[in-house]
């Protein structure tokens, strides 16, 4: 079990969420893309797909591809979201990166088939757009909820 720190209401541990309040629970995840301790990283970013609940949790310390693997082209992105595609959500293999800036996490889509959208917004190609916590992404057609660690 565990507490919400917000509400202060026990749940099983590996919920995405409090049950109670809807507080994002970053639980202990394994935070990809960094060779540091998690308490010595202040960027930290959560990418979760409601569709299939599965989580990225992501340094910063370093850029992170995101997109779908391509092994003929040795192309491997951190988020990986091949097993989340398919014909009609549209990600293309090189579709946006993630980066630390002094202000915060940026996301940049680049120039990505079927673009990215931002609560509504698409993304300019290789235009950096600042994170807030709670965000929601689209690449393509496919949803993701951000959420930031400070
Ligand atoms: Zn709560």
């Amino acid at each position: 079990m565990a507490t919400c720190s917000d509400c202060r209401t026990d749940y099983l541990t590996g919920v995405l969420s409090c049950p109670e309040c809807g507080l994002f629970v970053w639980g202990d995840t394994i935070v990809l893309n960094s060779d540091k301790e998690v308490t010595d990283i202040s960027g930290i970013v959560a990418f979760i797909i409601p569709k299939s609940d599965r989580r990225w949790v992501l340094a910063l310390d370093n850029e992170v591809n995101i997109g779908r693997a391509d092994p003929d082209k040795d192309l491997w992105p951190e988020v990986d979201l091949t097993s989340e595609s398919d014909a009609l959500n549209g990600v293309s293999r090189q579709h946006a990166l993630l980066r630390h800036s002094d202000h915060g996490p940026v996301l940049v889509d680049l120039d990505s088939m079927n673009g990215t959208i931002i609560n509504d917004f698409p993304l300019s190609p290789f235009q950096p757009y600042l994170l807030q916590n709670g965000d929601r992404v689209q690449f393509g057609d496919l949803l993701v909820k951000v959420y930031l660690k400070n």
